[in-house]
């Protein structure tokens, strides 16, 4: 009876210990780390970012796992996450499986697609970056045209007008570098005093031509970047604070640091040592990046730190500042043009004259612009939603929580950028 007792004791004990210790998430992170390294084998644009065991990199490179199997694992892998048991799992961890439950969905749809199928634009969109932007029909940007040129009235086409206008900020090519680093200075100031950053953060700034984007944040990991401009194109004055948010500070820059030093090395959650460029993360990185710009420099404060700091560094006359960002505030209204263009584009709706065009006439890039836009579209496709519905989503999440609160607003891009939360998750 004693032994019995103590027998049964013990089992209860157990039962305590097996109800009391979660599933545990890490075997499967590594596993998901380890098939993203073998889908970089496949595809050089997927790994955006890794900075885990150099072991595991050189073990994808030497296997070559092929397309199907990749798929195939990571099929499992989204089995074994719905099959776990989550009681004692906390709100964080909820969100951890969810997260990697969704990046494996992308990973094989991007595997897929490799393979050679073609999903439709929303369909893409949906199963890599878990959001579908909406449709805006040209009528829809045919009255905020109307708008725009009673703003800006005048003789010839408004997009020329609107080029002429806007020719007149842009940076001389000889002083890109000392605006562009007084605007990250400006940014990395006004972050740290609402972020706490690891200390040995750090990033290197080169300028480059030939690339389908304007700037990127190549992240090397231990809290350094990379951060490339391309200069192939005249730079308005409005970009420099917009790289330097977006790239920077508390953009990509900041974004990767945070999951660097909260999730990966503070909790060991590996997976978050690697970034996964065709993955839901990257509409949270961009949508966050964008609006961390207005984070960074909200309206009144952003007008008046461009006419008393850059425009002078660029040889710009500052009176023209305020009349600028208004038109640019103006403008803002088009910016879903650009997914309309993509997506009828990649759905084999309108050729690639016929988008230049739509971009010309609806989104105001020049030709040769517009011409880097589609190579843009050719290479990272569904991904330009990121930018402006990403935005607008990571925008409306922040905002309904600050309630209107600047300090609270800091706080919770702040707690959104270091989380695992991805875009379904933001409703
Ligand atoms: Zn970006």
């Amino acid at each position: 009876m004693r032994r019995i007792g103590l027998l049964w004791s013990c089992l209860l004990g157990l039962t305590v210990i097996l109800r009391a210790a979660p599933a545990d998430l890490n075997p499967i992170a590594a596993s998901y780390v380890k098939l993203a390294l073998a889908l970089g084998g496949h595809d050089g644009d997927y790994v955006d970012a890794y900075f885990g065991p150099a072991e595991w990199r050189t073990a994808a490179q030497v296997e070559k796992l092929p397309l199907a199997r990749i798929k195939e694992n990571a099929g499992a892998l989204r089995t074994g996450l719905g099959a776990m048991n989550t009681s004692g799992f906390t709100a964080l961890d909820l969100l951890r499986r969810e997260y990697l439950v969704k990046q494996l969905r992308a990973m094989a749809a991007r595997v897929e697609m490799l393979e050679g199928r073609k999903f439709t634009f929303d369909e893409e969109s949906s199963l890599v970056f878990d959001a579908v932007a909406p449709v805006n029909s040209a009528a829809h940007f045919d009255a905020i045209l109307g708008e725009l040129e009673k703003a800006l009235p005048g003789p010839g086409p408004l997009a020329a007008r609107v080029q002429a206008y806007r020719n007149q900020f842009v940076i001389p090519p000889d002083k890109v570098d000392a605006v562009f680093r007084a605007a990250i200075a400006a940014a990395r100031e006004r972050t740290l005093r609402h972020i706490a950053l690891p200390a040995n953060e750090s990033f290197t700034v080169e300028y480059v031509t030939g690339k389908p984007w304007g700037g990127y944040n190549w992240y090397q990991g231990n809290f350094h970047s990379l951060i490339q401009v391309n200069t192939e194109l005249p730079i308005y004055i409005d970009r420099a604070v917009d790289l330097a948010a977006h790239e920077g500070y508390p953009g990509h820059h900041v974004y990767n640091a945070l999951l660097e030093k909260n999730l990966l090395r503070d909790r060991g959650w590996v997976e978050f040592s690697v970034y996964a460029l065709f993955s839901p993360q990257s509409l949270i990185a961009e949508g966050s990046a964008n609006y961390g710009v207005d984070v960074a420099f909200p309206g009144a404060e952003r007008v008046a730190f461009e006419r008393d700091v850059l425009f002078p560094l660029a040889g710009l006359d500052p009176a023209k500042a305020a009349g600028y960002y208004h038109f640019l505030d103006l403008l803002k209204a088009l910016g879903f043009a650009g997914n309309e263009a993509a997506r009828r584009y990649l759905n084999g709706e309108i050729k690639a004259d016929e988008t230049v065009a739509w971009l010309t006439h609806y989104a105001f890039q020049e030709p040769v612009r517009a011409q880097r836009s589609i190579r843009f579209y050719d290479q990272y496709r569904s991904y330009v939603i990121n930018y402006n519905l990403g935005r607008k989503m990571v925008e409306d999440y922040v905002e309904r929580r600050a309630a209107g609160d600047p300090e609270r607003r800091w706080q919770e891009f702040k707690d959104l950028i270091s989380s695992p939360r991805l875009p379904s998750g933001l409703k």
